[in-house]
């Protein structure tokens, strides 16, 4: 019999069933993969952003919904905890921009290999190849698993950590909101977070690969703004992606009607209307006599000019010196304002992270534990929460895995 049997091994199951060894009882880590962290391994464009070396309240103010429920994960295993647990494993690290943290070998492999060795270090059984069928539990107590072989295995505590439903061919199939409804929890219906958006508008498919810096992107429909930042954004073959769009996807609430939903990208938020006019008029000046479309190259990137110009109603071959004082500021009310709908969030399979998922209101936040059921724990992304890009999901993984782990010690 185990003390402790953890499902999933992607980063909130590996570090759970660390913690739950480190007494030296015995513990069993199940994945249904052929190895462990094949969602792990992709992160961070394979360079695995770890974490981020900020502090708590900062990780805190990162998420999405039910902050406040990480309260004591976070304080219970914080970054710089994170940190140096993998220093001492042997994982060397780097903090980049942002105070991102890599490791140091830039391979997300690597730090795959230092939770692994870290495993077996602390004799922790791995069973891969092996999907968890079912939770078996008998008079609100958790006894243990059945695997799809119908193997029957037995534990006095059973850690939840099969993630969510983005990238699924990674293993995370959302298996872990069945067993968590089979008890009675709530599940908050799965959405895509940290995803890029399909444009209604057609025209700017063709902008496709155009990065913009420095920009502003605002989100919103007739009552509600749902987010404002500056940074970077992207032009693809079926609307918008980058930072900025990724997070701004994690905002917007899962109860309005996509295509109300604007997004507003202000392509110079340094200048307001006067200063932007003014600027315009200086290039003018420059140009006399050519067209428009010439004479805006030092404003904006060459790609965009055409449609900045058509949804002005300009023609770029109008000589800037026959451009009247209302085109001018429709020109520059239009690069404030180019504003595009939401038709779609791409699939799952383009979702960085899952919103939604278990009810956290049915988990003690202090222990990881279900309300329902004594000995059964959930953590991860199997649970509604979610962060900003950053290493702030993983740290949430991390943080919910380890005092899940830490609760299951005696
Ligand atoms: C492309 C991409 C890049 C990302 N980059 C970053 C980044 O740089 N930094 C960051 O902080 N976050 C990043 N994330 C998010 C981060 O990867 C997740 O938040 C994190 O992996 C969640 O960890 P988890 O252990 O809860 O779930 P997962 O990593 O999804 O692991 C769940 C595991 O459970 C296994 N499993 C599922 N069902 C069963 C079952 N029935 N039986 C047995 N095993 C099962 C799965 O096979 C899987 O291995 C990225 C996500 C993606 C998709």
């Amino acid at each position: 019999m185990y003390q402790t049997i953890v499902i999933g091994g992607g980063p909130a199951g590996m570090i759970a069933a660390i913690k739950a060894a480190d007494t030296g009882k015995p513990v069993l880590l199940i994945e249904k993969n052929e190895k462990l962290g094949k969602k792990l391994y992709i992160t961070g464009k394979g360079r695995c952003n770890v974490t981020n070396a900020s502090d708590v309240e900062y990780h805190l103010k990162q998420q999405t919904c039910n902050a406040k429920f990480l309260y004591s994960a976070f304080y219970s295993f914080d970054s710089s905890l994170l940190m140096a647990f993998l220093e001492e494993e042997g994982l060397r690290l780097k903090v980049e921009r942002g105070q991102r943290v890599f490791p140091e070998s830039d391979k997300s492999s690597d730090v795959i290999k230092v939770l692994e060795e870290a495993l077996l270090k602390r004799n922790v059984e791995i069973m891969l190849n092996t999907p968890v069928k079912q939770v078996l539990v008998d008079k609100n107590k958790i006894h243990g698993i059945r695997t799809s072989k119908n193997e029957d295995i037995i534990g006095k505590y059973v850690i939840v950590a099969t993630g969510g439903v983005s990238y699924s061919m990674t293993g995370s199939t959302g298996d872990g909101y069945q067993f968590a409804k089979a008890f009675g929890h709530k599940i908050i219906p799965p959405l895509q977070g940290l995803v890029p958006i399909e444009t209604i508008e057609e025209d700017i498919y063709a902008l496709q690969g155009l990065s913009l810096r420095n920009v502003k992107v605002s989100i919103n429909n007739k009552e509600n703004e749902y987010y404002s930042d500056i940074g970077e954004m992207l032009f693809t073959h079926f609307g918008v992606s980058g930072p900025l769009i990724l997070s701004a996807s994690s905002y917007i609430p899962r109860n309005v009607k996509l295509k109300d939903v604007q997004i507003r990208i202000d392509l110079k938020p340094g200048l307001d209307y006067d200063k932007l006019d003014k600027r315009i008029l200086r290039d003018f000046d420059q140009f006399q006599k050519k067209a428009i479309q010439n004479a805006l190259k030092g404003l904006l990137p060459q790609k965009l000019i055409p449609l900045i110009l058509q949804r002005s109603s300009l023609d770029g071959m109008k000589s800037v010196d026959q451009i009247t004082r209302e085109e001018r500021l429709a020109l520059g009310h239009q690069i404030k304002n180019f504003d595009l709908h939401i038709k779609a969030f791409r699939k799952f399979n383009e979702a960085i992270i899952t919103r939604g998922g278990v009810d956290v209101n049915d988990i003690d936040p202090h222990t990881m534990q279900s309300k329902h059921i004594n000995g059964l724990f959930f953590v991860g992304e199997v649970l509604d929460l979610d962060a900003l890009t950053g290493g702030f999901n993983l740290q949430i993984a991390f943080s919910t895995g380890a005092l899940a782990g830490i609760s299951t010690l005696e």
